[in-house]
């Protein structure tokens, strides 16, 4: 058994394990904790953990969870401010330093 995926949030997880079992991909889900135990452990032993089996099925589940995992939109790229030549990550639309409006295109 080979672990593919982990999250904090269990629905997560099962999420991620009926889309493989659509697949044909016999997923099970370890390690998440019920109700009180929340809350009473470290964050990273509250994760659960979503396994398959070992051979072709595993590169068959690494392409279904990275398909239902993906980031919904691409991170735009860093532009440089034209008043001030300071650096702006993609998702700014203006220039942290001075305001300056990221330009069009
Ligand atoms: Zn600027």
């Amino acid at each position: 058994m080979t672990r593919v995926y982990s999250h904090p949030d269990p629905s997560i997880t099962h999420l991620v394990q009926n889309a493989l079992r659509s697949a044909g991909i016999d997923a099970v889900v370890q390690g998440e904790r019920h109700g009180a135990a929340m809350g009473e452990v470290p964050p990273i032993a509250a994760w659960s953990e979503v396994w398959v089996g070992d051979g072709a099925a595993l590169e068959a589940a690494r392409a279904v969870v990275a398909e239902v995992t993906r980031e919904p939109a691409e991170t735009p790229s860093p532009w440089t401010c034209a008043l001030c030549g300071e650096t702006v990550e993609g998702q700014f639309g203006a220039c942290w330093s001075c305001g300056n409006p990221q330009p069009e295109g």
